[in-house]
């Protein structure tokens, strides 16, 4: 079978796709069908942050696939309740319980819901350039990506992100939630303001509104804190999160704080919080906090700066950055360099047309760092 053919004939293709099929991985290492080796800077955009095949998730994986792989949530579950308290532990103290699901745009979706339900509102105030999914509630609440949809939901307005005076003037009585991310990934790497963070709460407690906090790409250890909140004073009343919280297997979580009341029938999931991914996502955490991986993603975050900063680029207008989620800011479309990249062997990601973003796993090694920063060099010139 040719792999590319036959996606190309069979799939409902609506990803720009990339030249390379990937059939294996290790680490931050990707591999294809004739065993050639990629260095991984997109880790499944930003999902495998233990590291491909990482033999503590594996292991969990597969024990769980032969104790119980499905549970609906009407019944409860011994490995859901250990996660449950897990997540109840790590996340900020503003949130305590948590709603499961199974993707970034659901865990949006549900705390939409959960924000109407909770302050019987309909509006909410969002970022520019913010990315919350692509269905349509997590969409209506996406600056971009909307134009062929519209009419999404009513009541959804949009201020740039950071402007406290813009998000002061557009918050009102009527405002169910502010819905914000604290580093905007798919945004082009864009660090939040702690001034914004804390006027945010501000504001939202002088009006009832709530704030929702999306962490779903900065969640578990990116930016070298486990939750990206913890580099600013945020107390999210819901915290939504996904990506790379169950190592790659597919997992979302709305995590609720005391102002959000729940009230049975109002959501459900048939797959969410089943046994297999809760038990993923446990093995997921263990790895994370065995292996000090926040503390990892600051050291090597540093390390890359370091060594990609001692070599200037005049095609580079910005590099931003927070840990070991990097976005670096091209006076020229970022594709073509893209594409040079990984011909010498590095994968890296796009944030908007000009940016390169890096997401490599948190288990990278100094070295793969240390080539990553001499082949973005090459590739940018300078
Ligand atoms: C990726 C992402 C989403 C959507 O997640 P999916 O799992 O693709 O639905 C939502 N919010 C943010 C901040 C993201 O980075």
């Amino acid at each position: 079978m040719n792999i590319r053919t036959t996606e190309q004939r069979h799939a409902f293709e609506v990803f720009p796709k990339r030249d390379l099929a990937i059939v294996r991985g290790e680490g931050a290492t990707l591999y294809d069908a004739t065993g050639r080796a990629w260095i991984d800077c997109a880790s499944g955009v930003g999902v495998a942050s233990v590291g491909h095949a990482n033999p503590t998730v594996a292991a969990a994986i597969s024990e769980q696939a032969r104790t119980l792989i499905t549970c609906p949530g009407v019944f409860y579950n011994d490995v859901r309740a250990r996660l449950l308290e897990k997540l109840a532990c790590i996340t900020p103290p503003s949130v305590s319980r948590a709603f499961l699901c199974n993707s970034g745009t659901e865990a949006n979706e549900a705390a939409i819901k959960f924000a109407m339900h909770a302050t019987g509102r309909r509006r909410f105030v969002c970022a520019m350039r913010g990315f919350h999914g692509r269905t349509m509630g997590a969409l209506s609440a996406t600056h971009k990506h909307r134009k062929a949809f519209e009419p999404l939901l009513d009541g959804f307005d949009f201020v740039p992100f950071n402007n406290v005076d813009k998000l002061r003037a557009a918050v009102s009585d009527d405002t169910a939630a502010v819905m914000v991310e604290i580093v905007q990934g798919e945004g082009g790497v864009r660090l939040g303001d702690a001034a914004f963070f804390t006027a945010a709460r501000e504001i939202c407690d002088a009006h009832g509104a709530l704030l929702i906090v999306d962490e779903v790409q900065t969640g578990f250890c990116r930016t070298g804190r486990f939750f990206a909140c913890e580099h600013h004073d945020v107390r999210p009343d819901l915290l939504c999160l996904a990506k790379a919280m169950a190592g790659g297997v597919p997992m979302g979580a709305v995590l609720v704080g005391d102002r959000v009341p729940a009230e049975v029938g109002m959501h459900g999931s048939t797959f969410g919080g089943n046994p297999l991914a809760c038990a993923a996502s446990l093995a997921t955490i263990e790895v994370m906090e065995r292996e000090g991986l926040a503390e990892q993603a600051r050291t090597k975050g540093a390390r890359f700066a370091a060594a990609f900063a001692a070599r200037t680029s005049p095609k580079v207008r910005d590099v931003r950055q927070i840990g070991l989620m990097i976005g670096i800011e091209l006076k020229e479309r970022a594709r073509p360099h893209l594409e040079a990249l990984m011909a010498r062997g590095v994968l890296a990601l796009p944030a908007g047309p000009t940016v390169i973003r890096l997401l490599p796993p948190l288990v990278i090694e100094d070295e793969a760092l240390d080539e990553v920063a001499a082949r973005l060099h090459e590739v940018l010139g300078g």
